[in-house]
């Protein structure tokens, strides 16, 4: 199964809430779900009260959207979170949040997680020294993410960092802006992960 590459608003919408899919638009009055706060299509409008199945289907494709995770990888991150020590749907949560994409766009490298998939592929930054081009890298703690001399002149990644204090780094991470470093401080735990995802309907739908 290929990318999705329509409208990202629309997947907001489909999903009823906010997913941050779009950089700095998603902060203005111009969102799509502050202005048409229903689902896209002809029908969209039409109140569907969802329970069960749909409600944990739903949840499923609205954290896969938030990451820009496709079915077969998010089955496998489950299987892993599923064999790890711990609680499920929190060991789920945190593999997604620690991938190297996930952490640029956190550290306000990239306005949005896909800008930040793009510019890890391309080869933008070091991990601890050494350029990892593999969007879902694991960081671990005490990891340095470092973007690297060539891309340092880069406008855009330049634009994002002047504009990513606004949006506050997390405390798992730290950012020296000026040396165009972050720093992973400590691995992410279930309170860092503030978008409104309830994991447990999906632990419930992977385990029928
Ligand atoms: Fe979603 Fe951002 Fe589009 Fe708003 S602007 S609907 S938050 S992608």
């Amino acid at each position: 199964m290929g990318r999705y590459i329509g409208s990202v608003c629309r997947l907001c919408r489909r999903e009823g809430a906010q997913l941050f899919l779009k950089g700095d638009r998603c902060f203005k009055d111009k969102c799509a779900i502050k202005r048409r706060n229903y689902a896209p299509g002809q029908h969209g409008r039409r109140r569907i009260k969802l329970q069960g199945y749909g409600l944990q289907l739903r949840e499923k494709q609205k954290v896969k959207r938030i990451y820009g995770v496709l079915e077969s990888q998010f089955r496998i991150y489950f299987r892993k979170a599923a064999a790890a020590r711990g609680v499920t749907g929190e060991n789920l949560l945190s593999m997604l949040e620690r991938r190297l994409d996930n952490v640029v766009y956190r550290l306000g490298f990239a306005a949005s997680r896909s800008q930040a998939r793009q510019f890890v592929n391309h080869g933008h930054f070091k991990v601890n020294g050494r350029k990892v081009d593999i969007a879902s890298f694991q960081v671990r703690k005490d990891d340095v993410i470092e973007l690297r001399e060539n891309s340092r002149k880069n406008a855009v990644i330049q634009g994002n960092l002047d504009t990513a204090e606004g949006r506050g780094i997390p405390r798992w991470l730290s950012l020296d802006a000026a040396q165009f470093r972050g720093t992973v401080t400590a691995l992410p735990t279930r309170e860092d992960i503030v978008m409104p995802i309830q994991e447990n309907l999906i632990v419930e739908l992977y385990s029928k």
